[in-house]
């Protein structure tokens, strides 16, 4: 029997302690989801749309105690943890209506009628990282479990507590206990027999693009279906003809929400040369104005990082004499802080602007024109999501279409629209989560002829 501490990164105080399963526990919550599949997979679409909307119902009358647990096991700022909650219900809610809507084809052929099939593929491992527990986890379980699927969750082991209260929920609403369970442990323990067990079809992985890589080479043994929703690097490109003010004071928060903690995380920003200035000097108040403190407080924008080393590694990405431009504030004491950090100027090929940090450190570079803005931003193994700032129309097209990434906006930061589909593009990702496609990911399509 294994265990550990789970601690609260904005106090580094004991939060609770929470089991890790061996090898064998984890094959015998395999052998469960396994036998649970056919029954689960039987269910009429209607009873399994209503048990899903009963999920929902019950993640939306728990959401308040939901957000108090992530703001306490992972320092998310108590608006971030309520928008997670309410993330979770949505997808949940929004899948809830997949079973009765799961249509297959009727294909004209000559002889007889041709239909398809969309068939649940079995137990799914879905394996979920620190940065956001439930949005994540629901983003996985939601649509398999909608499709006919049983999942076996694997949260990280850092941020496994509002994953097990979603597991108390889905049972209270009557899904049964080994269609969806949770397995808390360590990735190296857990996860990595998820990904080698011949049994889970399927593996949702997030996580660091190093070990989506070795979920991928592990998948292959078994010809496992896998989707993967890895790093970014991704670029917040502004123009000089794009409402600079507004572009400025928005950036800060396209890269410190979630104290970068956000694989859409803009941390990059390219501005045009002839604005590059004033861009600068607009987005210096910004970022000194971001609410940096005790994460339970409404009005703080932004809390923690994760883990002292967590801290230690985003740190490494700012050593001294590094070109601090401006910098916000963060608490003294205990808890795992680091202030707002504007890079500046930097080099394209600084370690700094290549890798991803997961912190709240961003670098701006200028560009010339359209061509370099989008030969800047796609001079990255990743490709997640990305921003454009401009008031031309034809040009943020032009832009949006060059930029190699799987998710772009607009004179927005957003990346993230449960109705729409996310992912990555290169080494970000493969496949899509979310919107009305997510389905495809959790079904295989059978074709059956009938002769006539
Ligand atoms: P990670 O190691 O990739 O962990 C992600 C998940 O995979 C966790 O549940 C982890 O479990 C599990 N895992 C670890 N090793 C595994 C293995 N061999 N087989 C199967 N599952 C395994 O990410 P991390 O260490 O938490 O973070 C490292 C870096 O990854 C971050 O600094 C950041 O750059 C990036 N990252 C990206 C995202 C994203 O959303 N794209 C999210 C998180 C991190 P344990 O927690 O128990 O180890
Ligand atoms: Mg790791």
């Amino acid at each position: 029997m294994t265990s550990h501490e789970v601690i609260n990164p904005a106090t580094g105080m004991p939060v609770s302690t929470v089991h890790g399963a061996s090898v064998e526990e984890v094959d015998a919550a395999i052998a469960r989801a396994r036998s649970a599949f056919p029954a689960w997979a039987g269910v009429t679409p209607g009873d399994r749309a209503r048990l899903l909307r009963r999920f929902a119902d019950a993640v939306d009358a728990d959401g308040e105690h939901l957000a108090d647990l992530e703001v306490a096991n992972a320092g998310h700022t108590i608006g971030n943890a309520r928008w997670e909650a309410g993330n979770a219900r949505d997808v949940i809610e929004y899948y809830a209506a997949a079973p009765e809507r799961l249509f297959g084809r009727q294909i004209p052929v000559a002889g007889g009628i041709d239909v398809t099939f969309r068939e649940p593929l079995g137990a799914v491992g879905v394996i979920v990282p620190w940065n956001f527990p439930m949005p994540i986890a629901a983003w996985g379980f939601a649509p398999a479990l909608a499709a006919g699927n049983t999942v076996v969750l694997k949260p990280a082991e850092l941020t496994p507590l509002t994953a097990l209260r979603l597991g108390e929920l889905a049972r209270d609403a009557g899904i049964p206990e080994d269609v969806f369970q949770v397995v808390t442990g360590k990735g190296s323990i857990v996860g990595q027999r998820l990904v080698d067990h011949p049994d889970v079809r399927k593996i949702v992985f997030t996580g660091s693009t190093e070990v989506g890589r070795s979920v991928m080479v592990g998948a292959a043994a078994h010809m496992k279906r896998i989707t993967l929703e890895l790093g970014g690097k991704s670029a917040n490109v502004v123009f000089a003809d794009a409402d600079l003010e507004q572009a400025a004071a928005t950036a800060p928060y396209a890269v410190f929400d979630n104290a970068g903690q956000d694989c859409c995380a803009r941390s990059r920003i390219l501005v045009e040369r002839s604005a590059h200035d004033r861009f600068l000097a607009l987005l210096e108040p910004a970022v000194k104005g971001v609410r940096v403190g005790d994460p339970t407080l409404v009005e703080t924008e932004m809390g923690p990082l994760i883990s002292a080393a967590h801290r230690e590694k985003v740190a490494s990405y700012v050593p001294d004499g590094a070109p601090v431009a401006f910098r916000g504030h963060a608490p003294d004491g205990p808890g795992f802080w680091f202030p707002p950090t504007v890079l500046a100027p930097v080099a394209v090929d600084d370690r700094a602007f290549v890798e991803e940090i997961f912190g709240p450190v961003v670098l701006v570079v200028p560009f010339d024109d359209e061509a370099d803005a989008i030969r800047i931003a796609n001079d990255s193994p990743y490709g997640l999501s990305g921003s454009i700032w401009t008031q031309n129309v034809g040009r943020a097209l032009r832009v949006a279409r060059g930029i190699e990434a799987g998710n772009l906006s607009i004179n927005s930061h957003s990346s993230v629209r449960y109705w729409t589909p996310f992912g990555g593009f290169k080494q970000s990702g493969l496949g899509r989560e979310l919107g009305p496609d997510a389905l495809d990911a959790f079904t295989d399509v059978k074709n059956v002829f009938i002769s006539s």
